[in-house]
């Protein structure tokens, strides 16, 4: 019932939710959800453009200068580490996958930066696969809105919503949620007085 009207909401609100992760194939946009890790889509999209213009194929960023890819992801933050884990996924797909990312939960476990997570985000979006990535985003509004418990970790977050929600609607929901905590169920300030689910949320009175 509360889960029908959560569904509801986000449908009236977000009734064609969209990944905002620029990309043009599958290995930009794995590169692109690794990069966005503790970052946000809007600092990933001003530098996978010039990470995939200078670097445009997979064997050219494979021997891409690791400075040059540090100073070019530097504002997406954690930048060293996302700089070789670039570098090291392009070399893993072009020398063993021959430069397709393979569709395969345990074999991308196992590329260095992709965690389960990122998984979840790019099968769906890009296998439209049945999945959901529990961000930041995500976890804040279940736990605000009682689907899951304060205390939860991220993998009992995806198990609840996998079970409160149909199947069919995973993928939808992952990103309609998204959209919610970027622009109305924000971290900071949420918009608590125009928000229709506040007669079920536990964070309400804190923001009013
Ligand atoms: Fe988020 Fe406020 Fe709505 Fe609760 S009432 S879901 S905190 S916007």
């Amino acid at each position: 019932m509360m889960t029908n009207r959560i569904g509801e909401y986000l449908d009236e609100l977000f009734p064609n939710p969209k990944c905002e992760l620029l990309y043009n194939n599958d290995y930009e946009l794995l590169i692109a959800v690794v990069l966005s890790a503790q970052s946000t889509d809007k600092r990933v999209n001003s530098v996978t453009p010039i990470i995939f213009g200078k670097y445009n194929t997979l064997e050219k960023l494979k021997n891409a200068s690791l400075s040059d890819l540090e100073a070019i992801i530097r504002p997406v933050g954690s930048f060293r580490r996302k700089a070789f884990y670039v570098k090291e996924i392009a070399r893993i797909l072009y020398s063993e996958y021959s430069g397709v990312v393979p569709r395969d939960r345990e074999i991308l476990s196992t590329f260095p930066g992709v965690g389960r997570k990122t998984i979840n985000v790019f099968l769906s979006e890009f296998y439209k696969e049945p999945a959901i990535a529990v961000d930041t985003h995500v976890e804040r509004i279940s736990k605000r809105l009682g689907l899951a418990y304060r205390n939860d970790d991220v993998l009992k977050i995806e198990k609840k919503l996998m079970k409160k929600f149909p199947k069919g609607e995973w993928a939808k929901r992952h990103l309609q949620m998204v959209l919610f905590g970027r622009y109305h169920c924000k971290a900071i300030k949420p918009e608590c007085s125009k928000c229709k689910l506040i007669d079920i949320c536990k964070e309400k009175k804190k923001n009013l």
